[in-house]
């Protein structure tokens, strides 16, 4: 028999199955206050539930609870870095950042990823699998259980296409908007994408209230194309289209990421083309001094290239931030902790 995946059920869909096995309804609402307030880890801490009924939960169900494998501190600026391994085996990434304004946690959607980007350590080894929206939730609940502090931003940036993981991305929404579960809204939750163009059109048209972020890191298709893979499939005018789509349903701004590497994509033309692209469009661009990793040979920019692409950027009136970098100590970027954990194994 197959598990129940209990921490990915929504409420209904935990009432549902608390009736299905003979009990009232209520008990569902207890439930899932263990799961998704109370953090518990395993049924046996429901201690007003029967034993009877947690038996039957121990049979039917996976709770999933992900194990801390691995937790790095950054001596710089106190961001833990994470490597937790799920049931199978696998291991994933999550990142704590604490900012002035609040805890941040960054969280993988996929062991691995399979877009190919060739700055990202994540896709070395290719996609293994899909997370569950509980394997997504966890990430957050375990580093709030073990922190003891509240979450109070989520960004899906660590590894895995988060687009590629669409149906329990939409379930990893919900239960974590969930007035009953932690209850972080839309507002301060962040997806990147690679541009998955289709389903940013089908996202925009739930017109959800998170903030979209978009992988562009080249400002024409030719230079894109050597970047990332999927450029291949869809060009940045296919993307901008879907971009203005997904403003005009949801009012929201877009948030351009645009990882700088030496000499490939940091020239003022670059900037003037990207300028061009993002005109009179409600954007921010956050600009990321790429992170090298060792499997490529892409370099960081100067520091005078990153200075000189944000206030020509600036001059135009565009919206730009340069992403600091947390944990730079840390195997900070995507994937690179998992990678270099299971290369020393
Ligand atoms: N797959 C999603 C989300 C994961 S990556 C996406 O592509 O958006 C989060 C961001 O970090 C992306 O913009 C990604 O392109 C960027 N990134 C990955 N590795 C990086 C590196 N080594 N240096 C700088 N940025 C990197």
């Amino acid at each position: 028999m197959e598990l129940i995946d209990i921490k990915s059920l929504d409420y209904t869909q935990l009432e549902e199955y608390i009736v299905s096995l003979g009990d009232k309804k209520f008990r569902a609402g207890q439930i899932y206050q263990w799961l998704h307030q109370k953090l518990v880890t395993d049924f046996d801490e429901m201690s007003n539930i029967s034993k009877d009924l947690r038996e039957k939960l121990k049979q039917q169900c996976r709770l999933v609870s992900l194990v801390p494998e691995r937790v790095q501190v950054s001596k710089i600026d106190g961001t833990t870095k994470y490597l937790f391994k799920l049931y199978d085996g696998n291991l994933i990434e999550s990142v704590l950042m604490r900012y002035h304004h609040g805890n941040s946690v960054c969280i993988s959607s996929q062991v691995g990823c399979r877009m190919g980007c060739r700055f990202c350590a994540s896709t070395l080894d290719g996609m293994v699998r899909p997370l569950t929206a509980s394997e997504m939730l966890d990430q957050i609940y375990t580093i709030q259980r073990l922190t003891g502090e509240r979450v109070d931003n989520v960004v899906v940036m660590g590894s895995g296409e988060p687009f590629d993981n669409f149906d329990n991305l939409l379930i990893f929404m919900k239960l974590l908007n969930s007035e009953k579960g932690l209850n972080i809204s839309a507002r301060n939750l962040t997806v990147s994408t690679c541009g998955l163009v289709p389903k940013i059109r089908e996202m925009a048209d739930l017109k959800p209230q998170i903030t979209l972020a978009i992988s562009l890191h080249a400002p024409n298709d030719a230079l894109r194309k050597t970047m990332m893979p999927i450029a291949n499939k869809y060009s940045i005018a296919e993307i901008m289209d879907a971009c203005r789509y997904y403003i005009a349903q949801t009012g929201r701004r877009i948030t351009f990421e645009y990882s700088l590497v030496k000499g490939v994509n940091d020239s003022q033309d670059c900037a003037n083309q990207l300028i061009a692209l993002v005109r009179n469009m409600k954007c921010h661009i956050n600009l990321i001094p790429v992170n090298p990793i060792k499997e490529r040979d892409y370099e960081q920019s100067e520091h005078k290239a990153i200075q000189d692409f944000k206030n020509r950027l600036e001059k135009n009136g565009i919206r730009v931030t340069i992403r600091r970098e947390m944990g730079r100590d840390i195997d900070g970027a995507c994937g690179q902790l998992r990678k270099s954990y299971m290369e020393d194994k």
